[in-house]
């Protein structure tokens, strides 16, 4: 390497800062209406091609710019909205770094025009590679438009690391969503190859939630509101039975600006403890004022990190104002301290009177009958959990024992509404009621696909969905995977219609199954599976039994039985353990 120093050339210092902070075409969408929204426009439209790949413009109808300013605009640094660094803690636009536009110039070609109120004639521009190849007059309505064209044409590498038009039109719909909500006194839309996909009249922050969301979001909502010398706080969180397995309704806004914070978030998941069941997440819209003097943006090119000087106070303020609000709304279960929260009993069985337990003596036990293939089947499995105890122990449980096992059904016990406890004559299993049910869900749907013909049962009542632009994409995506599943879905509009569903799990809340697995495929953790083992797992996560969920004896069994005629028992779909044992060893070492 040579010694010498030379200061690169513009476009070379562009280009790398383009690469902090235009990541993706969803970035480019973001910067541009940021800088229309800035410039105070009532109307932003929103226009891409092939998922912002081919073409990302913006059309407003703010303040325009001058010549000068047009030209300008696309250099480094060149912002309007700090004059010195003091600027920085009195303001309230999104930009100050100026060096969206330039960045984004040098990785794509640009074509811009622009008018002020004030002028007769607009200007338009074009840019290539940094370099402006045109400027001139042209007609144009006042605003300005941006057109990005070819984006990354001169970085392969990053448009090669762009992920299909899918996952690249759901990382636009986020951050049209982010800023839309952030801003409910502009009206947005939303093209996608020349089909208007969003639109969204100004409004109130509520109804801009029903708009992006769906109207069934309305009934979900609860309203927070705090004011402190250290934060305003304003906005909605949604009922803790709604929650979600996705973070896809979690939004924080401070000074109107979208933010990531976990620690905002640990603030109200710690206000909405003991109310969400395990792998929910809380879905809320929290805007928080605060002195711009009490924060710094600047920690981070996209600007979505931000430091808060008085965190700690921030942090208490912010859970007492969910908390108040979810006791408000009488959303907060009331306590109850006389419930026995050990052992429970499903409600149908509270008020009837003991029976006298059936002796439990298989008449039909014939150590010499041949087993049939179920039994084959499920005699394995024993035999693997047999081996899983210490080998030592292997006198404890008998042959014997295990046919007895098969023969009759499982004793077994429901605790804490979680786990399920049989019994072997060795010692007892204790079984993750919802780990187990995955399994059991999973199998079932990997076997429906190399099957090729699933068990698809009709519904009497076909179930009706509206759904939400992003889920309508997400839905396009899978549609053919799902109904590889079992499904069977018409989509009119934006409005879905389930006709037919695989006939092995409970169909009571086919809705709720089916808005949870589009979380799940938001959240979309693929680590590497194919798309239709992704969506098994999710479907047999989000339509197994949750923990809460109490379980007559005949469930308990059913249940048990299932899962040792697994091929795998030991862990669920996600690799977590699904039983314990404890074995007649071990406890006679402990109590002997
Ligand atoms: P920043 O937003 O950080 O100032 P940008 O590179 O995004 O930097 O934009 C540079 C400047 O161009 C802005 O400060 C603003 O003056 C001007 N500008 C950009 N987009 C618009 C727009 N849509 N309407 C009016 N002015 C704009
Ligand atoms: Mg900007």
């Amino acid at each position: 390497m040579s010694k010498t120093i030379s200061i690169l050339p513009e476009n070379i210092a562009n280009q790398i800062a383009a690469g902090e902070v235009i990541l993706r075409p969803s970035s480019v969408v973001k910067e541009l209406i940021e800088n229309s929204v800035d410039a105070n426009s009532k109307n932003i439209q929103l226009i891409i091609k092939d998922s912002g790949k081919t073409l990302v413009q913006i059309i407003d109808d703010g303040i325009g710019m001058s010549s000068r300013d047009l030209k300008l605009s696309f250099q480094r640094h060149a912002t309007s909205k700090i004059k010195n660094f003091e600027d920085l803690f009195t303001l309230k636009s999104k930009g100050f770094r100026g060096e969206a536009l330039a960045s984004i110039a040098s990785i794509a070609t640009i074509e811009a025009t622009s008018r002020r109120k004030k002028d007769e004639i607009g200007k338009l521009l074009k840019i290539s590679g940094s370099k402006i190849e045109l400027l001139e007059d042209c007609v144009c309505s006042e605003g300005t438009s941006i057109s990005v064209k070819n984006l990354f044409y001169n970085v392969p590498a990053r448009r090669n690391f762009l992920k299909s038009d899918n996952v690249e039109l759901r990382h636009i719909i986020d951050e049209f969503h982010r800023v839309a909500l952030a801003h409910p006194e502009i009206c947005f839309t939303f093209f996608q190859n020349n089909i208007e996909l969003i639109k969204l009249p100004i409004s109130s922050l509520q109804k801009r939630i029903i708009n992006i969301f769906s109207p069934k979001i309305q009934e979900k909502l609860v309203p927070i509101e705090e004011k402190t010398s250290v934060a305003k706080i304003s906005g909605f969180i949604i009922k803790p039975d709604f929650s979600k397995k996705s973070r896809g309704q979690q939004f924080f806004f401070v000074n109107n600006r979208f933010i990531k914070s976990s620690f905002l978030n640990h603030s109200v998941v710690s206000a909405f403890e003991g109310l969400l069941s395990d792998g929910y997440f809380p879905g809320y819209f929290i805007f928080l004022e605060i002195d711009p003097k009490m924060i710094d943006i600047n920690v981070h090119p996209t600007k979505t990190e931000i430091k808060f000087e008085d965190d700690q106070n921030l942090f208490a303020i912010l859970k007492a104002t969910v908390k108040h609000s979810l006791g408000m709304f009488q959303v907060l279960p009331s306590i109850d301290f006389d419930k026995d929260p050990g052992l429970d009993i499903p409600y149908e069985y509270v008020k009837k009177s003991p029976v006298e337990p059936p002796i439990e003596v298989n008449s039909s036990f014939n150590p010499f009958k041949e087993e049939n293939e179920i039994e084959k089947i499920s005699r394995h499995s024993w035999e693997n959990i047999y081996s899983k105890f210490d080998s030592k122990d292997s006198a404890y449980i008998s042959e014997k024992e295990l046919k007895l096992n098969l023969s009759q059904p499982p004793k077994v016990f429901q605790l804490f509404k979680k786990y399920i406890i049989t019994s072997l004559r060795s010692g007892l299993l204790i079984i993750n009621q919802q780990r187990a049910h995955q399994r059991v869900l999973y199998e079932k749907f990997l076997k429906s696909i190399t099957n090729q013909k699933t068990a698809s049962q009709e519904l009497i009542f076909p179930k009706k969905i509206k759904l939400s632009k992003k889920e309508f994409v997400l839905f396009e995506e899978y549609q053919k995977n799902l109904n590889a599943l079992g499904f069977k879905i018409k989509l009119s509009g934006l409005n879905l219609e389930i006709k037919s569903a695989p006939s092995f799990f409970n169909h009571d809340n086919l809705e709720d199954i089916i808005t949870d697995l589009f979380s799940m495929i938001e959240e979309g953790n693929f680590n590497g599976f194919s798309k239709v083992d992704f969506l098994s797992k999710a479907l047999s996560n989000v339509a197994s039994i949750k923990p809460g969920r109490i379980l007559t004896v005949k469930e308990q069994q059913i249940l048990v039985d299932d899962l040792f005629a697994c091929k795998e028992f030991l862990t669920c779909p996600f690799s977590h353990q699904i039983f314990v044992t404890l074995s007649k060893k071990e406890l006679d070492e402990k109590l002997n």
